[in-house]
Parts: C-alpha cells; sequence; structure tokens
C-alpha cells in the first residue's frame, strides 16, 4: 500500500507518502490500489481505496485535483476543504459529481489533509516547509515540467511564507527507460540541460528527475529522490508498461 512512508513524527511534522498497487480492491489492470482512473474504475472501488489510504495516513481527507499538465497551482483553503466529502475525489466521472479543480500542484497550510497527485509514470513532487507550515504536492510530467509546475509551485509556497523548503521526488519512469523522439529530448535538454540521458538501449531520452534535482536546486529547495523506476517495478503502475494501468499517489501532510 505504501511503498514509502515519511512519518511526521521523523519529519518535524510533515509526513510524505508514495503509493503501490497492493492492497486495494480495484480488479485487472487497475489491480489493486488503483487511486486514480475514476473514469474507468468502479466507484465503489476508488471510494474504498481513497479511504484506506486515508486511514494509513492518518487524515480526515484525501484531495486530488483534475491533473491537465499545465503548471497552475491550486491553493487548497479551509473553505475548499468544507465542500469535499468521500465522493470528492470522483469528481465528475460520478454522475452530478463537482468537477475537480484543474491544476497540476496544490499548495496549502492546512492540517488533517493529504494532497495527493496521480501518476503512473509521470514525477510526483513533495514540497514542505516545515517550519512555517506550508506543504505542496507537484505533478511534474515532462509537459509539466518543461512548462514549470515545479517553479510556480515553489512560488507559490513563498507567497504563503516558506522559507526553507524540502523536496521529495517519488517513483516515476527514470530516464534509461523513458525514450522519446530526438527531437522531444533536444527540446527537453535545451529548457532543462540535466534532463539530457541515452536510454539503457542507447536511444534518446528524457531524465526528468534529474532535471527535477537541478531545478529544484536552483531555486534553492533541498531535494532527495525517493525514485524507483516504476516502468521497471512490477509494484508500481505504469502507464507505458500498461496503458491500462491504474494510479498510484504522491501524498503530504500535516497531522
Ligand atoms: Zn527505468
Amino acid at each position: 500500500m505504501l511503498r514509502m512512508r515519511i512519518d511526521p513524527g521523523a519529519n518535524h511534522g510533515v509526513g510524505v507518502a508514495f503509493t503501490d498497487r497492493h492492497g486495494g480492491v480495484s480488479t485487472g489492470s487497475l489491480g489493486s490500489f488503483n487511486l486514480g482512473r475514476t473514469d474507468v474504475d468502479e466507484p465503489d472501488a476508488v471510494r474504498t481505496n481513497v479511504s484506506r489510504l486515508a486511514s494509513a495516513l492518518g487524515v480526515d481527507a484525501v484531495v486530488v485535483c483534475h491533473q491537465v499538465h499545465g503548471d497552475r497551482v491550486w491553493q487548497v483553503t479551509a473553505e475548499d476543504l468544507e465542500h469535499w466529502g468521500p465522493d470528492s475525489v470522483l469528481g465528475d466521472d460520478l454522475a452530478g459529481g463537482r468537477p475537480l479543480e484543474q491544476a497540476d500542484a496544490m499548495v496549502t497550510t492546512c492540517h488533517g489533509v493529504a494532497l495527493a497527485i496521480r501518476v503512473a509514470d509521470c514525477m510526483p513532487v513533495a514540497l514542505a516547509d516545515p517550519r512555517t507550515g506550508v506543504i505542496a504536492m507537484a505533478h511534474a510530467g515532462r509537459t509539466g515540467f518543461l512548462a514549470g509546475v515545479l517553479e510556480r509551485t515553489v512560488e507559490a509556497m513563498r507567497a504563503l511564507g516558506a522559507t526553507d523548503i524540502l523536496g521529495w521526488i517519488g517513483p516515476h519512469i527514470c530516464g534509461r527507460c523513458y525514450e522519446v523522439p530526438e527531437e522531444m529530448a533536444e527540446q527537453a535538454a535545451e529548457a532543462a540541460p540535466a534532463t539530457a540521458v541515452r536510454t539503457r538501449w542507447g536511444t534518446p531520452g528524457i531524465d526528468l528527475g534529474a532535471g527535477a534535482m537541478a531545478q529544484l536546486e536552483s531555486l534553492g529547495v533541498e531535494a532527495v529522490g525517493l525514485d524507483p523506476c516504476t516502468y521497471e517495478h512490477e509494484e508500481f503502475f505504469s502507464h507505458r508498461r500498461d496503458p491500462g494501468a491504474g494510479r498510484l499517489v504522491g501524498a503530504v501532510w500535516m497531522p
């Protein structure tokens, strides 16, 4: 269920976790701990999985957004949380449901809720300044990363008073597996030189983790990579290995 969990008690009051495929009730390619794909999974299964995640993290709610590979950061307020219920995670995939906020990062100073980003090869990045109590979670796939989602997220945190920001880069497809057309690799390397890489079979690739590490360092964020490759390790969902795969999450919270 939780592949990696940094306990708030051991991390100045900020918890960070990344999930794997196990411990849920979804079936088939979504099996079993699908926390995304609300469009194709059984609503009851997603609800149960999210509820199990909330229990495992010790939070009242798991907040998600409608990820669109952009750079918008949603500031989650106490007022937003008043409207957040067990069905909210399903958005308007559930008939009559409230559409989710379109964003690729969330930032908050609220306690008792986890911000969760849903991925299957894209890079989830947790950020926190434990001293000022500002936390954020970002979805950084190739497009969002190059659009500057991590920069926007750090800016949004600083606007809320964050000064000393720590980062945790979660499981994603590694540069040695993430093959892309030559032109795409060149564009990425031009914008973010640290992404330049060759795959294990010698073709052009993109190293998102190295790119994020370099960018966060330049933004004054002290980051660590908790990044086993999703494509290589079957305990994670991987869109590239299995296009029907479910979604794992990266989550950050303050109890
Ligand atoms: Zn890999």
